[in-house]
């Protein structure tokens, strides 16, 4: 006879809840409201967002939306299959087209997202035997994308070119290494802390070793490079780098990752990429919504100059203000605090102020530089952004940050 358990089975998620709370991390969801302009509803409060990635403000532009809506009136609201078998539609292919001769590449394929670009993408680039090289601070999708290879990796303390040099040098010198196969990994900006990489080193020493080298350029499409082409446009690097991903989900303003590169490595992605294989492909609406994002991207420059403008100046007032923006160099500026509860309060008592920025800790930064995330966007004015650094100002003398 069974006794009846007296614990639900279920019952390790109580205790990590209770853990979450404990440590002051336990978070419910923002709620938005309204549409995601530099001032909208969250949770039934006006405020001024510093927390989108909507970078140009195109996720509400007009024809963006326009064309989303003409594309559900012709093709309908949903795309039925996945890419291989009858998901691929006339507009991803003029999509794809369309991202390549932007990105000046042989091809471009689209995924559902910028994380499944990244782990669709990596396990082709390194089969077993192979070496990845990660940069420290590369974004979590990365990560999961190299778990999910049987390749070797190797981690190299953020942006140490040293480091990378040396760890090229001694996987190429090793017994058997001549012949392996290396991919180095970097994003482009790094999502936390708004630096840039340093990708013409990291091009040179990789020529060096003969490596592959993929940059996720996630917070750099849309925002650096030549109207919004991304790091290897920024640095001039065409035909230096042999993979970039980029996002359709930030500066885009819709949703979506890419893969852009040789023409050999879409048709072998097309073949083997699991998240392409096995996952439904875009809405016409996205593809569509994408197509308008890069005319405007070719037709409003302006809207890049406004946001390293509207960037520029708020860094420098929160850096006046004596706040610890850390190594940002991009729209993303963090405000390094210190311990991940008070990330929080910090960030609490500024949406009560009427600002958000959301509080950042551990696991996705480390616990002793918790921080409040900021971007500016190009749709932000002047006083909105004085509005802000009020706030700053005042929360941030309240909680002694500063
Ligand atoms: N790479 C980086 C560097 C990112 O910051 C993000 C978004 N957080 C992604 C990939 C994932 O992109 P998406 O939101 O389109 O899945």
């Amino acid at each position: 006879m069974t006794t009846a358990r007296a614990r639900s089975p279920l019952a390790f998620l109580d205790a990590e809840i209770e853990e979450l709370r404990e440590k002051g991390l336990y978070r419910r969801l923002r709620v938005v409201q309204s549409e995601q302009r530099s001032r909208c509803t969250i949770d039934g409060r006006e405020v001024i967002t510093l927390s989108s990635n909507n970078y140009l403000g195109l996720n509400t532009h007009t024809k963006l939306r326009s064309a989303a809506i003409a594309a559900v009136e012709q093709y309908g609201a949903g795309s039925g299959a996945v890419r291989t078998i009858a998901g691929t539609m006339s507009l991803h292919e003029e999509l794809e087209a369309r991202l390549a001769s932007f990105k000046h590449t042989e091809a471009v394929l689209t995924f559902q997202s910028g994380f499944t670009a990244n782990t669709g993408v990596i396990p082709i680039l390194a089969a077993e035997g192979a070496v990845i090289v990660s940069d420290a601070l590369n974004h979590a999708s990365i990560i999961d994308g190299i778990r999910l290879t049987k390749a070797e990796r190797k981690v190299f303390p953020h942006a140490d070119m040293e480091a990378l040099r040396t760890t090229l040098r001694e996987v190429r010198g090793a017994d058997g290494g001549a012949d392996r196969t290396i991919l180095v990994i970097t994003d482009g900006v790094f999502s936390m802390d708004g630096d840039i990489a340093r990708l013409p080193q990291i091009v040179e020493a990789a020529e060096e070793a003969d490596a592959i080298v993929m940059v996720d350029d996630a917070h750099a499409s849309g925002v650096l490079g030549r109207n919004g082409r991304g790091t290897v446009d920024h640095f001039d690097l065409h035909g230096r780098v042999h993979v970039q991903v980029g996002t359709l989900s930030k500066a885009i303003g819709v949703l979506g990752g890419y893969v852009a590169g040789p023409a050999a490595l879409r048709t072998v992605l097309e073949h083997r990429a699991r998240p392409f294989l096995f996952s439904t492909s875009h809405p016409p609406a996205v593809a569509a919504a994408c197509l308008a994002a890069i005319d405007v991207l070719e037709s409003e420059p302006e809207l890049i100059e406004r946001l390293w403008d509207n960037a520029r100046y708020f860094k420098a007032g929160l850096e006046r203000l004596g706040f610890n923006t850390g190594a940002s160099e991009t729209p993303i500026t963090p405000v390094i605090v210190g311990a991940g509860a008070l990330a929080h309060r910090f960030s609490d008592r500024l949406f009560e102020e009427g600002v958000f920025a959301m509080g950042i800790g551990f696991p996705t930064v480390p616990e002793e530089k918790s921080r409040v995330r900021t971007i500016v966007t190009a749709e932000h004015s002047r006083e909105e952004l004085d509005i802000c650094l009020d706030a700053f100002d005042r929360v941030g003398r309240e909680l002694t940050i500063v």
